[in-house]
């Protein structure tokens, strides 16, 4: 069954026509930060009927990087994007535009569905996902289902799980001390620009500071960039080890950009194997197989289980 996915992201959109696991069309285009989610949907809109394969579709997915009702199809709450998303009605948008039933579902959640279904963790019955991007997303899988929790909240807030109690970060949600503070793209101006040895870094002069600009000053020798890089390195290993000990995941998927940095995956993997109270036997760190298409499969997967 042909679905339309439709991943919103903070600074683009992607679209996939996707059939059961297989992406048949992929669409990606730009977002400028601060629209009304109307003129999102329209660009959506205008995007997805330029598609071939739209008229196929029996459905549309999606996924909202937020805090989703999937019960009522409706967002709860949101993080600085998108402010208006919790008074828009994503059903009726879909019906009145695609005449399509919609089901909308976060982000990380919908990557995590795509990848324990169709990608690094099938064969599993439990997983994780630890997706670093502008923020960090996570979501948690058991006995073969997607945790839900009664809001839609539950392994979805592992970015906003503490890693830090003295002298804590300030996180864009509010509280401090977030994993996401210290690990999401969105922390990394500020804490290269806290380092004392700032202003001889490469970094001052980047135009935007980033996992590759980091990683990039890494293999340069920068110093500031190695010391800002193993702190984040930290970051990850303690939020991916509270993951393990929140949810009990055989496998653990690692996403986003910041996952094809060299080493990353396999420091978090080392600190597991280290520190996590697993004796029953070692999580398995696995790059996501398809982390462009993840979250269009998962919305796949969806409608596929239903
Ligand atoms: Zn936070």
């Amino acid at each position: 069954m042909d679905i339309l996915g439709i991943d919103l992201g903070g600074s683009r959109v992607k679209l996939g026509i996707v059939d059961a696991g297989r992406v048949k069309e992929l669409k990606v285009f730009p977002i400028s930060h601060g629209l009304p989610m109307g003129a999102v949907l329209d660009a959506i809109e205008a995007q997805a009927k330029g598609m071939a394969g739209i008229d196929r579709c029996k459905g549309v997915g999606f996924a909202y990087p937020g805090i989703v009702d999937m019960q009522n199809q409706r967002v709860l709450c949101i993080n600085d994007k998108y402010t208006d998303a919790a008074e828009t009605d994503f059903s009726r948008w879909a019906k009145k535009r695609f005449g399509l039933e919609l089901l909308m579902i976060n982000d990380a959640a919908a990557a995590l569905c795509g990848e324990m279904t169709y990608g690094a963790g099938r064969g599993f019955d439990s997983g994780a996902l630890l997706m670093v991007g502008t923020g960090v997303g996570t979501a948690a899988w058991s006995q073969g289902r997607l945790l839900t929790g009664k809001h839609g909240a539950m392994g979805i807030m592992g970015g906003h799980i503490a890693i830090a109690h003295e002298q804590p970060r300030k996180c864009t949600c509010g509280n401090v001390g977030c994993l996401e503070a210290y690990a999401g793209t969105w922390a990394l101006q500020g804490l290269s620009r806290e380092h004392p040895g700032f202003e001889q870094s490469v970094l001052r002069g980047a135009e935007r500071i980033d996992y590759r600009a980091l990683a990039a000053g890494c293999d340069a020798g920068d110093a500031v960039c190695k010391d800002v890089f193993d702190g984040v390195c930290r970051a990850l290993c303690t939020g991916a080890a509270n993951l393990v000990h929140a949810y009990d995941p055989q496998v653990l998927v690692f996403s986003g950009g910041a996952s094809r940095i060299n080493g990353l995956r396999t420091a978090i993997q080392a600190h597991l194997d280290r520190y996590c109270w697993t004796t029953w036997g070692h999580v398995r760190v696995a790059a996501a197989e398809n982390p462009e298409a993840s979250v269009a499969l998962g919305l796949s997967s969806l409608f596929e289980m239903r």
